[in-house]
Formats: structure tokens, C-alpha cells, sequence
């Protein structure tokens, strides 16, 4: 009984020192990180999660009174449920004229819509008072060659140096990575669409 109760306060003592270490190691980084500027953040990888997580962090800019917008480059066939809700709260919405670029075959069309989606996004990404611009699926308009990658680089570089922006879309280029500040990778380790579950509204769109 006695042998119990002392093991197990040894055990407590070593949890609080490691704990202690653990406390001391992240203040120490928490003190090292005292820069704020507009962070570039890349949603990508094939699991589900990066269009929704991109919405999460403009409702959270939101919730703090700061100015978002969105550009949606592909426009799916479904409504969508953020911008009902964050249209009422004043972000600015600009989607793309056409439907999922992968059902169109039209290239000439696909690339107007695009180009005009892009000169909105262009315009905000000059705009100092964008607090934070979400630029829904524009990793496909790189890689379909809709939009020009060096335009894209020179115009995220270019920002106001306090505006954060989010990309989201699987497979970005290389170059955008590279000048990102935060890149997360969604990897699906299931998908209940594989099982036969087609997009529902209000979970899926
Ligand atoms: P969400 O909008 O739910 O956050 P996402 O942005 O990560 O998803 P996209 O690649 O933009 O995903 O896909 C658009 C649609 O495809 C969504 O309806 C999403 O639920 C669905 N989807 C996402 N990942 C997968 C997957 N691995 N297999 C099948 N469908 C998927
Ligand atoms: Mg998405």
C-alpha cells in the first residue's frame, strides 16, 4: 500500500518535470516569435477539409472585426453554404463564371472566366484595407495554365505587407509552396464518397 502510494508520487514528480521542460521549451519559442506580418497560408493535398479550414480562418478575421473577401476560381454546380452566411457580415465575394472547369471542354471560355476572376483577386491583393483574402481553388488555375504562375508570384509578393492570404486547391505549384509561410497538407486516410456517399448539402457544399 505504502510501495503504491510512493510510485505513484514518483510517477507525478516525473510527469510535472516533464511537463515543466515541455513548458519551458515552448515559452522560450513563444518568446522567440515576436514577428507580425500578412502570412501566406497553402491549404492542399487530396483529402477533404481545405475549402472548409480556408472559411474557418476568414469567419475567425471576422468574429475580430477585420475585413475579409473571397475569390472562388471554380464554381461547383451547388450553392454555396459559407457565402449565404458571410455575405450578411460584409465579405466581398467575387466566383467564377463557370461551372467545374474539368466538366467544361470550352479552353477559350474556361480562360476568360478565369482571367476576370484573377483581376478581382488582383485588385484585392492591392487593396491595403484587405485584412485577410481567401483564394478558393486557385492552385488549378495555375496548373490548367489559365493564369500565368510569374502573375500570381509577383502579385502575392506585391501585397500589402499585413494581408493575409489563404490558397486552397490540391496539387499547388512548387513555386507557390516555396513562398508560403504556412503550408498544410490534408491527406485523406478515408473518404465516405469511396464508399458510395455522394456531396450532401450543408456537409459537403
Ligand atoms: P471541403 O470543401 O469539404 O473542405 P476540400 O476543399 O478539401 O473539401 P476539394 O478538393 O475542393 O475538397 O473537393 C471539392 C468536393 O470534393 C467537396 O465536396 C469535397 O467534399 C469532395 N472531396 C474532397 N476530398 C475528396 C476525396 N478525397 N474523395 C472524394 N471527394 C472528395
Ligand atoms: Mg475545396
Amino acid at each position: 500500500m505504502a510501495d503504491q502510494q510512493s510510485s505513484d508520487r514518483r510517477k507525478a514528480e516525473r510527469h510535472k518535470a516533464r511537463q515543466q521542460k515541455v513548458k519551458a521549451a515552448v515559452d522560450a519559442k513563444i518568446a522567440k516569435a515576436q514577428i507580425e506580418k500578412g502570412v501566406l497560408l497553402i491549404l492542399t493535398g487530396n483529402g477533404k477539409g481545405k475549402t472548409t479550414a480556408g472559411f474557418g480562418n476568414i469567419t475567425r478575421a471576422v468574429g475580430h472585426g477585420k475585413k475579409a473577401a473571397v475569390v472562388q476560381f471554380i464554381k461547383g454546380n451547388w450553392p454555396c453554404g459559407e457565402r449565404a452566411v458571410l455575405e450578411k457580415v460584409g465579405v466581398e465575394f467575387h466566383v467564377m463564371a463557370t461551372g467545374f472547369t474539368w466538366e467544361t471542354q470550352d479552353k477559350e471560355k474556361d480562360t476568360q472566366a478565369a482571367m476576370s476572376a484573377w483581376l478581382e483577386a488582383e485588385k484585392l491583393l492591392q487593396d491595403e484595407t484587405v485584412d485577410i483574402l481567401l483564394l478558393d481553388e486557385l492552385t488549378y488555375m495555375v496548373s490548367y495554365h489559365y493564369i500565368e504562375l510569374e502573375r500570381v508570384l509577383t502579385a502575392l509578393r506585391n501585397r500589402p505587407p499585413m494581408q493575409h492570404v489563404i490558397i486552397t486547391g490540391r496539387a499547388c505549384h512548387r513555386a507557390i509552396i516555396e513562398l508560403a509561410d504556412t503550408v498544410s497538407e490534408v491527406q485523406p486516410i478515408k473518404h465516405a464518397f469511396d464508399d458510395g456517399v455522394k456531396a450532401q448539402l450543408g456537409f459537403d457544399y
